[in-house]
């Protein structure tokens, strides 16, 4: 089988020589694939709008010895109220980014494809700063990286008096507990409820949640320190969408 099809969202696309793009896809049925698209660069090319980040397309690819190509593409979604709005363009970046780094090559996660493509949706209209924060937790935990929300993540009681979270230990620490990691970040039940929350709602039912901006802020410094911790690197668009939000809205 030398052509194969799938359904895929782009996670990048980089120019390659005079016309050619390489594109790194997350699809559905092979997880992430590399592929090259020649001729893309092209002011004619027809394959142009079903190459671009984060545009949800159907391929039909050849397999190559060292990399497939784009045989042809058709795109499904472009979001194109993703790409009009910087702030909204960030957050799209951000998580075509986090796939990517999330992810090795060819090993697929259906759940994920799925929960990338709902929130590419979602975010043309709703909170993009929760939908986000969702993300990041739930597609961790599609790759394996589960905090503990339940328990003590180092003596495995209740959660009781004021909480740390622990990157470095995957959870939430007690109040007797968080001297045994210095870097722990302060927390506290109602952060622990949301991202119990996070995990448990669609992401359409995020818009009924009520956070408060400095719940919003360490809900945000808690999933980048425990993605930090797990990446071992800082993702690139984390910075754009900080001059972002330094700039105001
Ligand atoms: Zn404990």
């Amino acid at each position: 089988m030398k052509l194969y099809k799938t359904e895929a969202i782009v996670l990048r696309a980089r120019d390659c020589g005079e016309a050619d793009k390489l594109l790194v896809l997350y699809s559905r049925e092979y997880g992430k694939i590399k592929a090259m698209a020649h001729g893309v660069c092209k002011p004619a090319s027809r394959k142009r709008g079903a190459t671009q980040p984060f545009c949800h397309s159907r391929f039909l690819l050849h397999r190559g010895r060292e990399l497939d190509s784009v045989s042809q593409c058709e795109g499904l979604e472009a979001f194109p109220a993703l790409r009009s709005d910087l702030g909204k363009f960030g957050y799209a970046s951000y998580l075509a980014e986090l796939v990517d780094a999330l992810t090795p090559e060819s090993e697929p996660s259906e759940p994920l494809f799925l929960l990338f493509l709902t929130t590419l949706r979602l975010l043309t209209s709703n909170d993009a700063e929760l939908l986000t924060r969702a993300f990041e937790l739930r597609a961790a935990c599609f790759a394996g990286y589960r905090p503990q929300l339940e328990v003590c993540v180092q003596c495995s009681g209740p959660l009781y008096g004021s909480l740390r979270f622990s990157p470095g230990l995957g959870g939430v620490l007690c109040e007797n507990c968080w001297p045994v990691d210095p870097g722990a970040l302060p927390c506290n039940k109602g952060i622990v409820e949301i991202l119990k929350l996070f995990l448990r709602w669609h992401p359409a039912r995020l818009s009924l949640l009520q956070v408060s901006r400095p719940a919003r802020n360490q809900l945000k410094e808690l999933m980048r320190k425990f993605l930090t911790y797990h990446l071992e690197r800082r993702l690139r668009a984390i910075d754009f969408l900080d001059k972002l939000s330094a700039a105001g809205p």
